[in-house]
């Protein structure tokens, strides 16, 4: 049995974190495979549940201070209804809350120590330069030996996690960021307690007038303050999911036995009708039966016009009604509302990895142990070639120097930040403005995109054609040939088939009864009525039954766009009627911000040539494939990817050049292609939200949130690279320079009080950077 089950962690501290996270767990009899994830503190795990439990799994990384959050798991578990997801995401929150205003107030205790310790360091400085007298032999004394009582105070107030990674160190050999900062802190601290002490007996060999509580005092605070801003910020690069739980009504106003009943929510149930004022949020999904107004989906779509509502339509939790009221009929309550799968779906989302974030983690890994084997390296060497120059004693506190300046600076810990707070941020506010991302590598390929393919019907075209015109062919009536057809088509889904069957209601048709009805997949249908078999479709469905039939009675109309349906027995063609479908009004701009994105676009369509050719320079797209099955798409698709597509009359700079193709399409019979696409884009009408072939999925059929989705995806991408950039630049340009490489040109020695600053800045600026991409605009 595989159970898979996403569980948050406490205790993780860094990305090397992760690396320790997931080798236990895949080490562990009964796991099949684990994934960690710093950005969002939680682990996923694929494992046989008769095997292990998820407590017994708790255990095994308990040793080196990790656990996992089972409570929070079952909450998740349990969440049926959204309410609970609500209380078990708060939860960790509030956890996360209540541990930040420890830490403020350890902060805040230790800060005037602090600001003594950088006065003392302050003044020694400025006195070697003789801008100040020296201290006073009192001064100087209540400094020497205050100093090591300040830093026992901070090391205990600050120190455990980092005492904590050193004894784990010692004991089971798994070193993480803390192991760092603790080596380097505790050995600043010991070798000048030791000089200290024994000042009278090791004058002789080193400098016993040199002490480093000072490093002990300033960079374990100033880790603690980087934490503390950092664990602040990453609070808020998670904070759309929260948005989207405020958007959730505690009651509703339910209807029953003709009273208004102010109902919880996680007691309506389905079919209750729900009664909603001016105002008044939409509580639960549901279908409208009595009543008309404006509802602002913008919340949850983007949209920012209120959209008209009336009996019949459909209704999502979390939208605010305007001014109109309306009853309607509870049809998705609890897990099943369209905003539930949304929170769901980002949450999810989140905690998935990007491919980019591949290389940070391998680095991360290996890092911890060579900055350790480099930061000893680094001190023989002081002593081997620095003795030479420098005599013993200066060497040997140099060393000392440069090993706690490596340890320090090169914590990997931005390096954990740059790729999940980027994408944390980045697949909330595609949430928050209708673009569903399902997992980070599509976020991260959509970036990539040159080529998009475009399905017509319902991406490019409203997809709610209307029949325009009628033509009969032969001696049958125009009334009793569209009654044929309209039978036919009540049986179809196509958006075609709508428009028929409207039409024919609209004028009081009856419908005759269909047997054997089939769909035949791009061509159209078939079914007998009164024992004769008809068929309705294009042209290439008369051809397959071995009718002729001149395309020239249609091509005007094909030309103006419209869409010839034949209707025939098996051996004539009865009539054709024409139906219409609106291009959406964004089409164009959009397809003109692609095009500005560099982007090429195909048009698909099973529709006819000519009906396609001018939708297509309407809107201004460079290249169509009309008459295409739906097996056809899926071919498109493989041989734009691998270069070989024939029909290529789209100039390209390097025809070697590899295509990453992108495919939209309604998710529906367009599922193949947009599983082969690099990434697949499901338009989502009505209230479907996680389209499963699809990597993301623009809610409201809204094509202008395809230019969104890549902008996004481009601005999320620019923060991941920026991040690793500056990541890596910190600890490339502090390593050499804490390890002294600079020191025989320049004199340059970093100092580590500036190695744990710039440390600390790291982090912060890491996940800085990444709260900068809600800012930018993508609309
Ligand atoms: P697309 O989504 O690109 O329009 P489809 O494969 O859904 O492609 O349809 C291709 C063509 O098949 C349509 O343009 C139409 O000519 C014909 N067709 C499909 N379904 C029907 C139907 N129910 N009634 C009439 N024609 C249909
Ligand atoms: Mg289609």
């Amino acid at each position: 049995m595989n159970h898979t089950e996403t569980y948050s962690i406490k205790g993780m501290h860094c990305a090397s974190c992760a690396t320790i996270i997931e080798k236990t767990f895949k080490k562990t009899e009964g796991v099949f495979d684990a994934s960690a994830n710093y950005g969002t503190e939680s682990v996923k795990i694929a494992f046989d549940p008769s095997k292990i439990k998820p407590h017994q799994l708790s255990k095994k990384i308990e040793p080196y201070g990790y656990s996992l959050n089972i409570q929070t798991a079952q909450s998740m578990h349990m969440s049926e209804n959204e309410h609970a997801a609500h209380l078990g995401l708060n939860q960790s929150k509030v956890e996360k809350l209540a541990e930040l205003k420890t830490l403020k107030n350890k902060l805040i205790s230790v800060t005037p120590l602090v600001i003594l310790t950088f006065l003392s360091m302050g003044w020694d400085i400025l006195s070697q330069v003789k801008l100040v007298p020296e201290m006073s032999m009192t001064t100087g004394i209540i400094f020497k030996y205050s100093l090591p009582i300040m830093a026992i105070y901070v090391l205990m107030i600050l120190g455990k996690p980092y005492f904590l990674g050193v004894y784990r160190f010692l004991r089971f050999r798994v070193a993480n960021m803390d192991t760092l900062i603790g080596i380097g802190t505790s050995v600043a601290f010991v070798y000048s307690l030791i000089i200290l002490i024994f000042s009278g007996y090791l004058r002789k060999y080193v400098d016993v007038e040199n002490f480093y509580f000072d490093v002990t005092i300033v960079v374990i605070a100033f880790i603690a303050l980087g934490k503390y801003l950092e664990v602040r910020s990453k609070i808020k690069t998670g904070d759309a999911i929260e948005k989207l739980l405020n958007l959730q009504a505690k009651t509703a106003l339910v209807l029953r036995e003709d009273k208004e009943i102010e109902t919880p929510i996680d007691q309506v149930m389905h079919n209750d009708l729900i009664i909603i004022k001016p105002a008044g949020i939409i509580p639960v999904d549901g279908v409208i039966t009595e009543g008309s107004s404006f509802v602002d989906e913008s919340m949850i779509s983007g949209e920012p016009m209120p959209v008209k509502k009336k009996t019949g339509d459909t209704v999502v939790a979390g939208t605010i009604n305007t001014s109109g009221s309306f009853i309607f009929k509870a049809t998705g309550i609890g897990s099943e509302t369209m905003l539930a799968r949304i929170i769901k779906m980002v949450e999810d989302a989140q905690g998935t990895k990007a491919p980019i974030q591949a290389i940070a983690d391998k680095i991360s890994a290996i890092f911890v142990p060579i900055v350790l084997v480099l930061s000893v390296l680094t001190f023989l060497a002081w002593l081997l070639i620095g003795t030479q120059y420098l005599g013993f004693s200066q060497a040997l506190s140099s060393g000392l120097v440069s090993f706690v300046g490596i340890l320090v600076i090169a914590c990997p810990c931005a390096l954990g930040l740059a790729t999940p707070t980027a994408i944390i941020v980045g697949v909330g506010k595609g949430a928050r403005s209708g673009v569903l991302i399902k997992d980070a590598a599509a976020l991260e390929t959509l970036h990539k995109v040159n080529v998009l393919v475009m399905d017509k019907t319902g991406t490019i075209t409203k997809g709610k054609p209307e029949l325009v015109d009628i033509q009969v062919y032969s001696k049958m009536p125009e009334a009793d040939m569209v009654n044929i057809l309209a039978s036919l088509e009540k049986n179809s889904e196509h958006p075609i088939a709508h428009a028929i069957t409207s039409y024919a209601t609209e004028r009081d048709y009856t419908f005759f009864p269909v047997e054997n009805f089939e769909a035949i997949k791009g061509k159209g249908i078939k079914g007998t009525i009164k024992n004769e078999e008809y068929f309705a479709g294009n042209i290439r469905l008369v051809q397959d039954l071995g009718i002729k039939f001149d395309t020239k009675v249609f091509e005007k109309a094909t030309l103006e766009g419209k869409t010839p349906i034949l209707i025939s027995s098996n051996k004539e063609v009865l009539g054709i009627v024409m139906v219409a479908d609106e291009i959406k009004p964004e089409a164009k701009d959009a397809i003109k911000n692609l095009h500005k994105l560099g982007i090429k676009i195909i048009m698909l369509t099973g529709d006819d040539k000519n009906t396609a050719r001018h939708i297509a320079s309407m809107v201004g797209i460079d290249e169509v494939v009309a008459e295409t099955l739906p097996q056809d798409k899926l071919r498109v698709i493989k041989e734009l990817q691998e270069g070989r597509f024939k029909n290529w009359k789209l100039e390209i700079r390097n025809p070697s050049q590899r295509l990453v193709v992108a495919m939209t399409g309604d998710g529906v019979n367009d599922a193949p292609a947009l599983a082969q696409a690099n990434v697949g884009i499901a338009m989502a009408t009505g209230t479907d939200v996680a389209i499963e072939s699809a990597g993301i999925t623009l809610l409201h059929g809204d094509i202008s949130k395809l230019v969104q989705a890549v902008r996004l995806s481009k601005i999320t991408m620019l923060g991941i690279k920026q991040n690793l950039f500056w990541a890596f630049f910190y600890n490339i340009v502090g390593i050499p320079l804490a390890a002294g490489l600079f020191y025989p040109i320049f004199g340059w020695l970093l100092n580590p009080i500036f190695a744990g600053l710039a440390m600390a800045f790291s982090s912060v600026s890491v996940v800085m950077n990444s709260l900068r991409i809600k800012l930018k605009k993508i609309s």
